[in-house]
This record gives C-alpha cells, structure tokens and sequence, in this order.
C-alpha cells in the first residue's frame, strides 16, 4: 500500500496542474482503490460493471466515477446508478439507449465520446472521419452531455508510436470546440496510460487514465 501512495504522489508531482489523474482500477481491491484516492487520484475509471458495484458497495462515492469500458445496453441501467460520466460513447445508437434510460431516471449523463483514432477494426469508438457527424446527433439528444473526446489508440510497447493518434484525436478535439455545437462542451481530453501518458499530455490530454503505474502489474 506504501508503494500506491508513493506512486500516486509521483504521478501528479510530475503532471502539470489542469491535468486529472484517474486510476485505472480495473482487477484492483477497494483498499487499494481507496488508497489510490487517499494519496490524491481524482477519479475512478472502472472497465467492468461487476467489479464496479462491488467496489462501490465498499466505498460509495468518494470520488467521481468514470466507466471506461465497453457497454453494453443491457448495463445501463446499473451503470447509471453508479458513475457519474461513460469515458466510451463509441455510437449514436449507444447514446440514444443512454439517454432514454436516463430521462426514465431523471439523469443527465455526462459523456466523451470514444474515437477510434488508429482506425482499427477491432476497436471500439468511432473513426475520426465519423466524430463530427456522430456528435452532431448525439448533440440533440438531451438527458446526455458531451464533455470531451476519449481514446485508446492502437497498441504498443514504444509510447512515441502512439503521438500521431493522440495528435489526430487532439485536432478534432479543437475542431468541435471552434465549430461550437450547441449542448457540446469540448472539456476534456482523457488519452494515455501507463506507458504513454507523457505523451498524451504533451499532445493535450488533460485526463490521463493509469493502472500499471500505480498499482504494479495486473495478475
Ligand atoms: C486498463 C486501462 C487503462 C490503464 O492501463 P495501464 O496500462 O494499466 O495504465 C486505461 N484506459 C483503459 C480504458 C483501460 O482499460
């Protein structure tokens, strides 16, 4: 647990102020999770609903709570109840079932929308090409809130390899903010991990999502 803490510490001693730390907690305990929190981590990125819910019975909110995995329509009930923004809004349709169950809820969900900015087929999010058009729609529908852009980016060991994707995915990000469509808040830029998060924040990210680096390898 020592290790959590000196690690969380690092991380934002190192990343500059208007950048948010948030813990990738997938496969993590809810001390370890809290611990993180303690040390200065801002938000929760949970992957997967299950271990979410049984996090949350064990902490509540203590911090907001960001679902950054796939969804699956039959979740959204239950991810509504918990988190507070959906990272992974990768498809007009997956908005729509999110905001007619939020409207049942009385919810306004914020959300970032996913871009698949390598292009890859076996990736969620939608293709930059697509992003302005998708957001255009999703833009009406009013029990949810676009807050920013999310991506992964393709995988690989060197972190310079993902700068292009980050780049692409930070020009779009300008774009739609200069195009000002009305209900889009283009906020927050959440890109990089463990391996590439200096990167990403030098690329302008301003929410990076780290796992490995705070709690050391997943088992
Ligand atoms: C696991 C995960 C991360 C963090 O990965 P690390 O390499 O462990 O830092 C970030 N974003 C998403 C969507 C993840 O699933």
């Amino acid at each position: 647990m020592e290790n959590i803490t000196r690690n969380v510490k690092n991380i934002i001693k190192e990343i500059p102020d208007n950048v948010i730390l948030e813990i990738a907690a997938k496969t993590r305990s809810a001390d370890e999770i809290k611990t993180a929190i303690d040390a200065g981590a801002k938000i929760i990125g949970e992957n997967y609903l299950q271990e979410s819910e049984n996090v949350y019975k064990k902490l509540g909110k203590i911090v907001p709570w960001h679902f950054i995995g796939h969804l699956q329509k039959n979740k959204i009930n239950r991810v509504i109840s918990i988190f507070d923004m959906i990272e992974t809004v990768d498809s007009f349709k997956l908005a729509q079932e999110i905001d007619k169950r939020c409207k049942k809820n009385n919810k306004v969900m914020e959300v970032l929308i996913e871009v698949n900015s390598g292009r890859e087929e076996n990736k969620f999010g939608i293709i930059p090409e697509n992003v302005i058009t998708e957001i255009e729609k999703i833009s009406k529908l009013v029990n949810i809130k676009i807050k920013g852009l999310m991506t992964m980016g393709p995988f690989s060991g060197n972190p310079e390899d993902a700068r292009p994707y980050f780049k692409i995915t930070k020009i779009l990000f300008d774009e739609i903010k200069n195009i000002n469509i009305h209900n889009v808040e283009m906020k927050y830029l959440s890109m990089g991990m463990t391996n590439s998060y200096k990167i990403a924040i030098e690329e302008g990210a301003n929410i990076v999502r780290i796992g490995t680096l705070i709690f050391g390898e997943r088992i």
